[in-house]
């Protein structure tokens, strides 16, 4: 038998497909690891489902996309992108052929955009609905808009969508009455009790900090010394953390004596695998494959663990408490990724990946205060806490204009809806009467933040876009500047990229970014220059991905009829910091005293430039700069800095104050 015949759902496989035959829209719902994802899109599959339409099955994290259509692709034997493919933003892994495709959600709202009734699609499955992803939410609202009106549930289509919801909590009642009372699909799972235990390590006083890390390496090596075989998986928040964290582990395991050590005889040694978003994937499936022998896998992950991704054989839980998160900062008015305790619903969701096949252990390295008084008791949802500028975009462009009333599953504060607007108006996207303008029908086509969309068309009406593209796709991967934990190391490295800001000419971050790119792809041997100047050869690679998929997509804006043309003579080195202007004049900054800069978004915020910025320390020479994003500890830090001229953003500035968000409040709703 098959192992996939093992899974809860195959059971049940004549009665899913004949649920979701019977019904435009289903709820379905099993714990995580029951086979929702890998196994429900093959049943529909081989049930002939697509002899009408491609099934697009959609994931919150691009990771999740990519790892889960390799193994569906390895199940049904077909090569990756040919039956089974995936899209991510900026990697599209389909052909002709695709007809079970695996996407991110916001790669779907892109889909909407350029075709609202999803004509190449028969069933459309929202995954992992219970994250509350801000795209998967709006794709639940627009959704249930385009296709729950019975009367028009063919409307243009020769067959109705049929949409699939899938979540991994039983709150589906909820889920149920906003999609008109649609059936409810529960596969009975079987889990094995957990036993949790708090820690004494972090208590609500030590939300700052860090040591986390290493208390979990702790907890987590006692466990592989005093328990009975099973694997390990412990919870960090991200890439750094986890590299670190291996490391500590990789060091202590080495002199472990498993003569005299350990409790039970049949363990021998420690398998160290991280796991994060950003890791190369053919490391990531090693994630799957069970130990040798004799030995303990211990997995250190993100939250990426939780549900999205399901490893067997895991025995032990180790609970760092913590999750790196989007919150909107309204100190600082910007978006801003923290590290945050996690909820209580989220502690037991962790828990629970310990019981899968059989009882497990949690520890928890917090207290049981900790837990009581830092704690909530659920996950607000994206569309709560982050910026809808985006989002309020893609629907005055699909035609929505009452975004205020749209049907959300959890309605964002209003004015979060208007801070969106403001910035849209300040942007140009929309007019003053919130209908989107020809610069917001171009914006929203590039694949990018709203500002840096604003500052790369700038560029294209300069005809200046390979100065821009490659800066947009540097900011568009992971960190590409190398930064050892060692100190010596990081001098050397330090001083290579200090080497690099100065061949840029001007000290200004992100000529430091466009030198990079173009030096490294100039060189014939890429890899070994990035090894040389502490570059990640990986991100750079993507970089260069990137940037060719954004010139075809803004070659393709520019044979438009009416895109804008415009000229500049001045020098290149000005230019170029015009066009960031353009994008970024809502991040100036203009020096006070000292060290200290005051922006000029009308909050005012009093911030400093960080220490990995070039400008960094030259502070005395500048008075007006823009910045890419902020980093927020005690003190506020902008990064990514370009030191800029006040007449470049004399006239854009006023526009930060032009028009008060009540003024947009009437335009909210039409
Ligand atoms: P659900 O979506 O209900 O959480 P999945 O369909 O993701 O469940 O997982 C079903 C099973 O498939 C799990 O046992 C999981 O470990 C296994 N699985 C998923 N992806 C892979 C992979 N890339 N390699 C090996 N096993 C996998
Ligand atoms: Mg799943």
């Amino acid at each position: 038998m098959s192992e996939s015949k093992h899974l809860p759902i195959y059971r049940h496989k004549a009665e899913l497909i004949q649920a979701v035959k019977n019904s435009n829209f289903l709820v379905v719902t099993g714990e995580t690891g029951s086979g929702k994802t890998t196994q429900l899109p093959q049943y529909l599959y081989q049930a002939g489902i697509c002899k009408d339409g491609k099934i697009g099955i959609t994931q919150p994290r691009r990771v999740a996309a990519i790892t889960v259509a390799q193994r569906v692709a390895q199940e049904m034997q077909c090569t990756l992108g040919r039956e089974v493919g995936y899209q991510v933003r900026f990697d599209d892994c389909t052909t002709q052929d695709t007809v079970v495709k695996y996407m991110t959600d916001g790669c779907l709202l892109r889909e909407i955009l350029a075709d609202s009734l999803l004509s190449q699609y028969r069933v459309v499955i929202l995954d992992e609905v219970h994250e509350r992803s801000l795209s998967t939410d709006i794709l639940l609202g627009l959704l249930k808009k385009i296709f729950s009106d019975p009367a028009k549930a063919t409307s243009g289509r020769s067959v109705p969508l049929k949409v699939v919801v899938m979540s991994a909590t039983l709150d589906t009642d909820k889920l149920s009455a906003f999609l008109g009372d649609c059936p409810v699909f529960a596969i009975p799972g079987r889990t094995f009790p957990v036993t949790c235990t708090f820690g004494s390590a972090v208590g609500p006083k030590d939300i700052e900090s860090t040591n986390y890390v290493k208390e979990v390496v702790k907890v987590a090596l006692n466990v592989h010394t005093t328990e009975m075989a099973g694997d390990i998986l412990v919870f960090l928040t991200g890439q750094s953390e986890i590299e670190q964290a291996c490391d500590l582990l990789y060091e202590k395991a080495e002199s472990i004596d498993y003569r005299y050590d350990v409790y039970d005889q049949t363990v021998e040694g420690l398998l160290i695998l991280p796991l994060y978003g950003s890791m190369p994937t053919d490391q990531q499936r090693q994630i799957f494959q069970p130990a040798p022998p004799r030995i303990r896998k211990c997995v250190v992950a993100t939250n990426i663990a939780a549900t999205s991704l399901t490893i067997n054989g895991i025995k032990y839980i180790v609970d760092s408490g913590f999750v790196k998160q989007l919150n909107h900062n309204s100190r600082v008015g910007m978006d801003i990724l923290e590290v945050v305790p996690i909820s209580k619903s989220e502690a037991q969701q962790r828990a629970g990946r310990a019981g899968r096949t059989s009882a497990g252990k949690c520890f928890r390295i917090y207290t049981k205060e900790f837990w009581e008084k830092k704690m909530p008791e659920f996950t607000v949802p994206e569309i709560q806490r982050t910026s809808l500028t985006s989002v309020v975009l893609t629907l005055k462009c699909l035609g929505i204009h009452d975004v205020i009333r749209f049907p959300y599953l959890d309605c964002p504060e209003e004015r979060f809806i208007l801070e969106a607007l403001k910035q849209l108006y300040q942007f140009d996207a929309i007019d003053r009467r919130g209908r989107v303008t020809q610069l917001g029908e171009l914006m929203v086509e590039l694949p990018l933040p709203p500002g840096l969309a604003r500052a790369v068309l700038k560029a294209a009406s300069l005809g200046c876009q390979d100065l821009l593209l490659p800066v947009a796709a540097m900011l568009s991967v992971e960190n590409i500047f190398i930064r050892p934990g060692h100190p010596n190391k990081q001098k050397e490295a330090d001083i290579k990229h200090r080497a690099l800001a100065t061949r840029s000419g001007s000290m200004n971050d992100f000529a430091t970014l466009l030198t990079v790119f173009q030096a490294c792809k100039s060189s014939d041997r890429p890899s070994g220059w990035c090894k040389d100047n502490w570059i990640h050869w990986r991100a750079l690679k993507s970089a260069f991905a990137v940037e060719t998929q954004l010139q075809e997509i803004v070659a393709h804006l520019q044979r438009k009829r009416d895109f804008p043309v415009e000229t500049f003579d001045g020098q290149k080195n000005e230019l170029f910091r015009r066009c960031l202007c353009a994008g970024y004049f809502t991040n100036v900054a203009r020096r006070s005293v000292g060290k200290a800069f005051c922006t000029m978004d009308g909050h005012g915020s009093i911030v400093q430039i960080h220490p990995s910025s070039s400008l960094f320390d030259q502070e005395a020479e500048l008075n007006w700069v823009l910045f890419h994003d902020v980093l927020v500890t005690s003190r506020v830090y902008i990064r990514t800095v370009c030191p800029i001229q006040y007449e470049w953003v004399k006239d854009l500035l006023p526009k930060l104050h032009e028009v008060d968000v009540y003024e947009l409040s009437s335009v909210a709703r039409k």
